[in-house]
């Protein structure tokens, strides 16, 4: 689930919760999920450590913790996080718990799909960590540019929403956000970056910021417990066949290199004749 938005409420909560925390006790239900890039046992690592800064680098957070070790967890598509009472219910897909005494909670991370990954590293040592370092400009920073996002559209021969969610091009736009933000910027999913126009490439780029800015005030308006996926607010994600919020033409689904994107076939019309124009089909012909 977490995609950006997501991990920007994420950090702010767990570090509310969890700096000073000291881990107690460490339950591994999954540990194929776990992977140790530090000299001894996973869980003797992790006793008696004591929680600080949390920390969001792309689709990851990082937990530092005392004793220079660094908990670095990268969700994927699943991973979800808990703050709960010591000897509650575990979580669906629980992978990792660790008790904090003290607080008479536990932190888990849970993983339905087993897709994510949970790294014990030294602090600051990320080389072994896959696709850690090698993360493009986060688009929350000044180093996303327009100038830079420019210069990688037009080097690109991929599909528009392939290229944005590439995350050494822009850190980091998942599956939800991409749909939202090519509506935002009226370009149909199977556009290439060969085909947009200097301004649309600007409004584009002004799309990825403005769209993210706006999920990540949904999420944190919400308000809900960490493990809570909020996608209550997206607007085409999802919501095939109901009414585009901006047109009222039914939303459609197309696959874009084996996923799903959701569209306003009015709102983010085709660029190119040889694609089937969605306008032209009878309601209900895909
Ligand atoms: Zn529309």
């Amino acid at each position: 689930m977490p995609e950006l938005p997501d991990l920007v409420y994420l950090e702010k909560r767990l570090n509310e919760y969890l700096p000073e925390q000291k881990i107690t006790a460490v339950e591994m239900q999954e540990p194929i999920v776990l992977r140790m890039l530090l000299p001894g046992v996973f869980a003797e690592s992790l006793r008696g450590a004591q929680f600080r800064s949390v920390k969001r680098h792309g689709p990851f957070l990082t937990f530092a913790l005392s004793g220079e070790k660094e908990l670095v967890i990268h969700p994927m598509l699943a991973g979800r996080f808990h703050w709960n009472e010591i000897g509650a219910k575990l979580p669906a897909g629980c992978a990792l718990s660790l008790e904090c005494e003290e607080s008479g909670r536990a932190f888990h991370y849970s993983d339905d799909k087993k897709m994510g990954k949970i790294y014990l590293t030294k602090s600051g040592d990320y080389k072994k960590i896959p696709r850690f370092n090698e993360q493009g400009p986060d688009l929350l920073s000044k180093d996303f540019t327009l100038d830079y996002f420019k210069a990688q559209l037009k080097k690109s021969r991929k599909q528009v929403r392939v290229l944005i969610m590439d995350q050494s091009v822009v850190s980091c736009i998942g599956n939800a956000y991409a749909d939202e933000t090519l509506f935002a910027a009226g370009i149909h999913p199977k556009t290439f970056c060969y085909q947009l126009v200097e301004e649309e490439i600007a409004k584009l780029y002004h799309a990825i910021i403005k769209v993210m800015q706006w999920g990540i005030a949904e999420v944190e308006r919400a308000a809900r417990p960490i493990e809570v996926k909020v996608r209550e607010h997206v607007r085409v994600r999802n919501r095939r066949d109901q009414p585009c919020p901006q047109c009222g033409a039914k939303i459609r689904r197309a696959g874009v290199l084996g996923y799903d994107a959701f569209f306003c076939p009015t709102c983010q019309p085709l660029k190119r004749n040889q694609f089937i124009d969605w306008r032209n089909l009878k309601e209900g012909a895909q």
